[in-house]
């Protein structure tokens, strides 16, 4: 998925995961802040390699244990890798998964494609438009959250 929903889902599980949104976020952006990076000046081949790796996962559940703010960074780097997973399964590319076992298992034939690129590329595409419907949903929970007509205030309005 592109950089900023992930972002934005970190940010909607602060809303309800009961644990710092600022941490959530910085755990979601892992993932891409460190393989762009990376593959742009071509220090790797992938654009998903070691930030999407799931062989830390074992790190991720220690930092968990550990303290507040390392489970909710652990919880944010999931989310990220949790909505790549979901955009190549819906956009037809399901072998792409393996980049989460990068370095040791890869998919045959991955999109080498620059972000800016990738996104030209992405647009119009199933998992796109499931995008679009996140960003529509956040709305939504964002303007009833300011009307006062959040979840858990079923209150009648009146005197
Ligand atoms: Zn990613």
């Amino acid at each position: 998925m592109l950089f900023p929903t992930h972002l934005l889902v970190a940010g909607l599980l602060g809303r309800t995961a009961r644990l710092p949104t600022p941490w959530l976020v910085v755990g979601a952006a892992l993932p891409d802040v460190v393989d762009k990076p990376m593959a742009t000046v071509g220090v790797v081949d992938l654009y998903h390699s070691v930030g999407h790796s799931v062989l830390w996962l074992p790190v991720a559940v220690m930092a968990g244990l550990v303290a507040r703010t390392g489970l909710a960074v652990a919880v944010g780097w999931g989310s990220h890798l949790l909505l790549d997973v979901v955009h190549v399964v819906v956009n037809g590319r399901p072998e792409s998964v393996l980049s989460l076992g990068w370095p040791v298992v890869a998919p045959a034939d991955p999109l080498a494609i620059p972000p800016g690129s990738f996104a030209v590329y992405y647009a119009g595409t199933p998992s796109f438009y499931l995008e679009v419907v996140i960003w529509v949903g956040a709305a939504v929970v964002l303007a009833r959250s300011r009307s006062g007509d959040g979840a858990g205030d079923d209150r009648p309005a009146g005197p």
